[in-house]
């Protein structure tokens, strides 16, 4: 039996702590050793931000924060489900039969949504939108607004009949998209992560090859930070309060998302439930997963999976994971002061040489 095949008591490493304060030390922007840009700010109901370590040259370069506000407002107005004239909003409410054309940047999201979802065996679904709704977390809701008991069942089985996506039907070949029957479509598990690759490509096209770029919690990163080093990031504690960091780890060229419950969620009766829904059952997740961490070269990718991992849980979702070779890193409560965590032998392998500076 390999050791991964067990949960791991946390220990925690010697630098961990001062790995987090190195990142935190970024992103203040100041005592940096080299050339420094950091943009943030808010969008798609969270926030963003681009740090970049390079000088910046030509006329291009320099209009960087404009074109980053461009970009993320171009993903935004394309998939948000709480702009009534995005472009899913309209198909959402496009008679079912009828096709629309779309953005070649919606068809890619919607194809990659549609691989993840077979890939991990209908976990991942973007049809779960009025489920979603149902259990309080949809566009709908007002952020203060918490359900305060469980949605009737004959509610809760009649959306779930409705649920999966053979409702899409994709022409790929001419940008177009229709729903079969009425689904709604919801790409909040996925869109954050388009739109750091969309940033990180931007970046790229100018020339730019030594930055980090973030969406609510997803970032991807290229090169070196201001320091010369790998960037480092923190996986969070999974607690409500933000920004404590659990876990060290360096992105070499890639992308990492977390999915977790531990901010997100409504209590019924002392019960906590999740904002990711389990197409299967059509319920919150349920069980001892606190969040799951996924690396990857894409950062749309890697939002996905992790939302796939969360669903199907500590054992499946593990299992899955090995099998297609993701590397992946699992929290999971123990009980209420414990926490055991798992990783991927992809993510072993990956993460052995991580040095924290
Ligand atoms: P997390 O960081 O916890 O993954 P995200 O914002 O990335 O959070 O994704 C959660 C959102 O994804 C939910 O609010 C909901 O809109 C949507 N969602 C919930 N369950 C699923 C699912 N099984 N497949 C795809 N999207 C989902
Ligand atoms: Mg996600």
């Amino acid at each position: 039996m390999s050791l991964a095949s067990f949960w791991h008591q946390q220990q925690t490493k010697p630098g961990l702590a001062l790995a987090f304060l190195l990142l935190i030390t970024v992103l203040g922007s100041c005592s940096t050793e080299g050339p420094y840009h950091l943009y943030r700010g808010d969008i798609m109901g969270t926030t963003y931000s681009v740090q970049v370590a390079e000088h910046l040259v030509n006329p291009e370069q320099l209009q960087l924060e404009q074109s980053v506000l461009e970009i993320l407002s171009a993903v935004d107005a394309s998939m948000s489900t709480y702009k009534p004239d995005s472009e899913l909003s309209r198909l959402n409410r496009l008679p079912p039969g009828e096709w629309m054309q779309i953005s070649a940047e919606l068809v890619e999201v919607l194809s990659l949504s549609q691989k993840i979802n077979r890939q991990s065996q209908g976990a991942f679904d973007i049809t779960v939108g009025p489920l979603v709704a149902l259990w309080g977390f949809g566009p709908q809701q007002q952020k203060e607004y918490r359900r305060e008991e469980l949605p009737a069942d004959s509610a809760i089985q009649q959306l779930h009949k409705q649920l999966g996506m053979d409702g899409l039907e994709l022409d790929k070949a001419e940008n177009l998209a229709r729903r079969v029957r009425d689904v709604q479509l919801d790409l909040s598990a996925i869109a954050k992560g388009y739109a750091v690759d969309q940033l990180a490509r931007h970046l790229f096209k100018l020339g730019l090859r030594n930055y980090l770029v973030e969406v609510g919690g997803e970032l991807r990163a290229s090169g070196k930070n201001a320091r010369g080093r790998p960037w480092t990031v923190g996986i969070e504690k999974p607690e409500l309060q933000r920004g404590i960091a659990f876990a060290a780890v360096q992105l070499r060229n890639k992308a990492i998302a977390t999915s977790g419950d531990y901010r997100n969620f409504l209590t019924i009766d002392g019960k906590r439930y999740s904002h990711t829904i389990d197409p299967r059952t059509a319920w919150p997740v349920n069980h001892a997963l606190a969040s799951v961490s996924v690396l990857h070269d894409s950062a749309a990718a890697a939002d996905a999976w992790a939302t796939a991992l969360n669903v199907l849980g500590p054992e499946q979702g593990f299992a899955l994971a090995e099998k297609l070779g993701l590397l992946v890193f699992m929290i999971v409560r123990d009980d209420e002061n414990t926490y055991l965590t798992r990783e991927s032998a992809a993510f072993s392998a990956y993460n052995q040489n991580t040095v924290t500076d």
